[in-house]
């Protein structure tokens, strides 16, 4: 008889999994508590799998021997549990996807800069010539891409939620950005249990494998100074200079290949600020590991092109450059936004407080910020705050407004930036909703001041 699979979750992991088991042989049974997607459910229907939505039947678990789970649906969740009660296995799409390749892996994870890094590392590779595939949180999923196998090399963005759902997947490199205050209520609001999730990218790599991790943020140097087992470390740094694989020296990146080491200037550099300056050296680091050459990274670096929400230029009106940067729903993200411009910033924030702290961008906003456009339903925290310190605030609920405000209040060289510190949920779909938005209303911003 054929072995049964339970797939819970029908979103793109989910239909990957299931693609990848039917393509096994494997009986699969794909069920979801919402709604499936049109899309996904065609997936389904073109390869004979069977599928329930809007709910969970009783005798789902009967006769399986293997659950797969979307990395969103929580181990507490009762249909979980039942499965877990019932002795049957529980893994994620990851973990079963990584049992049916043996090509190299690189997986990248951080509270931020993850999205950049693996973009930037998938760029470099495959602008020199390498069949390299895009996953995790971007692109398709990696079951999906592991049913034909074609990929030389798998480019692996991985959230905490995905790494606490591995057992035997081991990434050849991993890349550790950087463990800073997020998801806090997932992890029981402690910042250690949110750490060891994030260095669980570690759990199975030994000497043959190589940590890449970010040496200047001190709870990453702290933990993986930490690790008792064996594996190789290489780390980058903007702070420590010479000591690092991957370092900046004066105006350029040093990467350190063997007993070589290359410079970058700063002039081959497509992104800006000090945290990309981290993401660049942990993507050349990653991509030189497995074989580029120098002189494809020199070639291939500048051409990079960011997602769009991430420090994004928009336009530039009156002599102000409008910049969008609604991806930064922590104040870590907006601490190194703030950080990368010698100008005077109107800065546009606000929208649902994750627990923010603001007392680490202070003395950024303090020397930076000349004026305060707060865009969420409740401001009140951001006023309290930032009152004392900046002048100019006022608040609004209507993208455009805030548009329109800043370029009022601003002069010829500053930067308006919407760099929010928050998550969207209060007044928009999402961050890329609250992006697009912003960047339509500046835009339309613009044909009327030019005409
Ligand atoms: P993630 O996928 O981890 O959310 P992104 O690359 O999408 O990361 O960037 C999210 C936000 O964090 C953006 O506002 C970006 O400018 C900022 N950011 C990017 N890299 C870093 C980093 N290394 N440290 C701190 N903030 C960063």
């Amino acid at each position: 008889m054929q072995e049964r699979i339970v797939i819970l979750g029908a979103g793109e992991s989910g239909v990957g999994a299931a693609l990848l088991a039917k393509s096994k042989g494997y009986d699969v049974f794909v069920s979801d508590f919402g709604q499936i997607k049109e899309s996904y459910k065609k997936d389904l229907i073109d390869a004979e799998i069977l599928f329930e939505e809007r709910g969970h039947s009783d005798d789902l678990m009967e006769g399986a021997s293997l659950v797969i789970k979307s990395p969103g649906i929580p181990e507490i969740a009762p249909v979980v549990r039942k499965a877990i009660d019932a002795d049957i296995e529980v893994i994620d799409e990851l973990e079963f996807a990584y049992r049916f390749t043996s090509k190299p892996i690189i997986a990248i994870t951080g509270s931020n800069g993850k999205t950049t890094t693996t973009l930037l590392t998938h760029h470099l590779l495959k602008e020199s010539g390498v069949n390299v595939a895009l996953t995790g949180n971007v692109g398709f999923s990696m079951a999906r891409q592991v049913i034909e196998d074609k990929a030389e090399v798998y480019v692996v963005e991985m959230s905490s939620f995905q790494l606490d759902a591995i057992q035997t997947f081991k990434p050849n490199i991993g890349i550790l950005l950087n463990i800073t205050p997020d998801h806090l209520d997932r992890y029981g609001y402690s910042l250690e249990k949110y750490a060891d999730s994030k260095m669980r990218i570690a759990k199975n790599m030994g000497v043959e494998e190589t940590l890449i991790y970010n040496s200047d943020d001190p709870v990453t140097h702290r933990k993986v100074g930490g690790l008792e087992k064996g594996i190789s470390k290489a780390s980058i740094s903007v702070l420590f200079g010479e000591t690092a694989v991957g370092y900046k020296k004066d105006n350029s990146l040093v990467v350190v290949s063997g007993n070589e080491s290359f410079e970058i200037p700063e002039n081959h550099w497509p992104l800006r600020g000090e945290h990309n300056v981290i993401n660049m050296l942990a993507a050349i680091v990653a991509a030189t590991k497995l074989g580029i050459s120098k002189e494809d990274v020199l070639k291939n670096l500048p051409t990079f092109k960011n997602a769009p929400n991430r420090m994004e230029y928009i336009t530039t009106i009156n002599g102000v450059d409008f910049v969008n940067d609604s991806k930064a729903t922590n104040v870590e993200a907006v601490f190194y936004a703030l950080g990368s411009y010698e100008n005077d910033i109107v800065w546009i924030a606000g929208g649902l407080d994750k627990g923010n702290d603001y007392n680490q961008i202070k003395q950024l906003v303090e020397r930076k910020v000349k004026v305060l456009i707060c865009l969420g339903a409740d401001n009140k925290k951001l006023f309290d705050f930032f009152g004392p310190i900046v002048s100019n605030i006022s608040e609004t609920r209507d993208v455009k407004m805030a548009a329109k405000m800043a370029l009022e209040y601003a002069n010829n060289h500053d930067v308006v930036l919407l760099s929010p510190a928050c998550a969207s949920f209060d007044l928009f779909e999402n961050y890329a909703r609250r992006g697009e938005l912003f960047k339509e209303a500046v835009l339309e911003l613009k044909k009327e001041v030019d005409g």
